[in-house]
């Protein structure tokens, strides 16, 4: 059943779909330990507890000297070595004193001059022929990467490694993070059976709620699987309702043409808003994107209904769920991660349906390059694990050939 006329192109489901992202807000904060931030969102600003660097440091192994002073041979008056500070007062005219790398440079001094580029004879120093040496060279003043109480990281900020690093710099031993939105999964179908479960010769086993939660995991979401429900109303809205407390809905299977295709059917009798109900793409033609109404403690609640072919089910993650699920992890509405790339292989498409077709790209620093996968149609679930990414074939285009230039879709 067809809820609406709601099918779009792509680029118009897209747009829909980034629209009702942006209205998103982001869940409570956390405050949790710094390694278990990484993937996460911060939720409030990370601020520099000290001027950064905290003193003028070099940043060669080296003699630190006044520029002025670097015509004639220089007596080495002293060492510093990083984690000391020199304890004589400023240094003196046409002298100079060996520091390390990371240590603070003496008072009086205005460069380090690099070991490799000084001849040393005994306690004098100088410059080699030909090498010169500028006031502040191989210096990084006090404060120049950041003020104390100056923002580093600010709110909204995906932490991975380099964040981690600058936190743990900044003295930050936990950290506020929004919460992770919770997404049920929802598999459909007579034919699904569960893992622990032996499937008999015609069932399926129930793969999709297994991709699905890693790939929202993946997309900053806590998943949160719940039973298989077969293609039943009953039972389709009971677990419907169960899934109404987590932020967002996913049910894969039960939105094509079929007779028992029902998910449309019941979401509408509970009231459902229909924003879209199929893409001009393939796989993923079958899409549907809504909304609950509030009802009792809980409040609306966006779902998305994703074909039950696994190939579909991930693509239509990928461009579709994955934006809003980033939008309400607190990073804001943005579109799935597209790249140009060379075909490598000639390879056809299909005219007035876009094609995203399992393909491996070589992430090449100067040509990517891509290649489709065979594959055996959207079942194919060995065929997705031997790709790394998607290749979109535009559908006013019928071949493309080994050269032209496409767009992939990272996964
Ligand atoms: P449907 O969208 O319900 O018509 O299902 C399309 C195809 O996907 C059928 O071959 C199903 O058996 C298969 N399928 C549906 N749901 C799942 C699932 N959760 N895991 C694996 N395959 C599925
Ligand atoms: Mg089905």
């Amino acid at each position: 059943m067809q809820a609406a006329d709601g099918v779009f192109d792509f680029d118009s489901a897209l747009k829909i779909v980034l629209e009702h992202a942006a209205s998103l807000t982001p869940q409570q904060s956390e405050t949790i330990p710094l390694l278990a931030c990484r993937g996460r969102v911060l939720a409030a600003a990370v601020f520099a507890d000290r001027d950064q660097p905290p003193f003028d440091r070099s940043t060669r192994d080296g003699f630190a000297l006044r520029a002025g002073d670097a015509a004639s041979p220089l007596k080495v008056v002293g060492l510093v070595r990083a984690g000391e500070q020199w304890e004589g007062s400023g240094l003196e005219t046409n002298a100079a004193i060996e520091i390390m790398t990371g240590a603070p440079v003496p008072a009086g001094a205005d460069a380090v001059v690099m070991i490799e580029h000084v001849e040393r004879d005994g306690d004098t120093v100088r410059l080699i022929e030909g090498r010169e040496i500028r006031r502040e060279q191989n210096i990084v003043p006090q404060g120049s990467e950041a003020r104390a109480g100056q923002t580093v990281l600010p709110s909204r900020t995906t932490i991975e490694g380099a964040e981690i690093a600058l936190a743990a710099s900044c003295g930050c031993t936990n950290l506020e993070v929004f919460r992770r939105p919770k997404v049920a999964v929802i598999a459909t179908g007579d034919e699904l059976v569960d893992l622990a479960d032996t499937p008999g010769p015609q069932q399926i086993r129930n793969s999709n709620s297994y991709g699905l939660a890693a790939l929202i995991a993946h997309a900053g979401g806590e998943p949160v699987q719940l039973a298989i429900a077969q293609d039943r109303r009953p039972e389709l809205e009971a677990t419907i309702r169960a899934a109404r407390s987590c932020d967002l809905m996913l049910l894969s299977g039960g939105v094509s043409m079929g007779k028992y295709d029902l998910v449309e059917e019941v979401l509408q009798s509970l009231g459902a808003e229909f924003f879209i109900t199929g893409v001009w793409m393939q796989p993923g033609k079958p899409l549907v994107f809504g909304r609950l109404p509030a009802s009792g403690e809980f409040p609306a609640q966006y779902f998305f209904g994703l074909p039950g072919n696994p190939i579909s089910t991930q693509v239509t993650f990928h461009c579709f769920v994955e934006p809003m699920l980033r939008a309400s992890s607190g990073t804001g509405a943005q579109p799935p991660r597209f790249l140009q790339a060379t075909l490598a292989e000639d390879v056809s498409g299909k005219a007035g349906l876009m094609r995203v077709l399992p393909a491996r790209w070589t992430p090449d620093r100067v040509r990517p390059e891509v290649r489709v996968v065979g594959w055996q149609g959207s079942g194919d679930l060995a065929a997705n694990a031997r790709a790394n990414c998607y290749a979109v074939l535009p559908p006013d285009r019928e071949r493309f050939t080994a050269g032209d230039v496409i767009t992939i879709l990272l996964r």
